[in-house]
């Protein structure tokens, strides 16, 4: 038996559960809104081009309007201006092996239904790595707040001063960055970063400092509480836009169930 082999029967025989992060595509999701003077990012939309009728009458089929950064999506290190001189830095030239690796969750769950402005700070990060091990390095680290369990305003959750939702301090971005070289950083929100990250310095740490070193963020994930702390493979290939800051995509995760 080979591992790929191994893995396949896992899967087959349900071993190896495989877990859809992935909210739908969908008109009515919420996209991130920025203050008017700034560009906007485009929601969801669906055409229909024929649906087995006179305009195709054996087929149906829709086109898309969207943004890369609409629904469940990718940030490439070209998203922000900290990575615009990453190498590999968009979307279709990060080498394909980025979209499958490991997973680590830290459970923020219980802090954010407390506070809308919840921060992982490196005190949570610690406080998790003397329960779970340390983050090792090239993981994925995944922020569960439940936030993905909101619907309609709540999810933005705007006020006169602006979205507020969890996120990481700046000291907790140089943390799983800089010390433990983490792959990516990804959120329930409808960013990597709170809804009041502009008051941080820098601005929007986790986009600045991931981004500058060439990490990658994934941001409207789903089913967060269906995964392990450890121990999972993530799956997250944004589609091969060329010269792409992001893209929509279905990410997965896969998990071994201890027996
Ligand atoms: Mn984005």
């Amino acid at each position: 038996m080979s591992t790929l082999t191994d893995f396949a029967a896992g899967i087959a025989a349900g071993a190896i559960r495989v877990v859809d992060l992935t909210h739908t595509l969908d008109p009515d999701f919420p996209v991130i809104i920025l203050p008017p003077e700034f560009g906007q990012c485009a929601r969801f939309r669906m055409e229909e081009i024929s649906a087995y009728d006179h305009r195709g009458p054996a087929w149906k089929w829709h086109n898309l309007t969207l943004s890369e950064h609409t629904g469940t999506h990718f940030d490439a290190p070209s998203h922000w201006i900290s990575g615009r001189d990453v190498p590999n830095g968009s979307v279709d030239e990060i080498p394909v092996d980025m979209f499958v690796g490991p997973v680590v969750v830290i459970d923020c769950s219980e802090g954010a239904a407390k506070d809308d402005d919840y921060e992982l700070t490196p005190e949570v990060i610690t406080a998790w790595e003397a329960e779970h091990g340390q983050i090792p390095a090239d993981a994925w680290v995944l922020m569960r707040t439940d936030w993905s369990k909101r619907r309609g305003e709540a999810y933005l959750n705007m006020t006169d001063d602006g979205p507020h939702s969890p996120g990481p301090t700046p000291a907790a971005m140089r943390l799983l960055v800089e010390e433990r070289n983490i792959r990516g950083f990804g959120t329930e929100t409808v960013g990597t970063d709170a809804g009041q990250g502009m008051h941080y310095t820098p601005p929007y740490p986790a986009h600045f400092i991931l981004h500058g070193a060439g990490k990658y963020g994934l941001q409207c994930l789903a089913n967060l509480d269906q995964l392990p702390a450890t121990g999972a493979v993530l799956m997250a290939p944004p589609l091969k836009i060329k010269n792409g800051t992001g893209s929509p995509l279905r990410v997965m995760a896969m998990v071994e169930d201890k027996s």
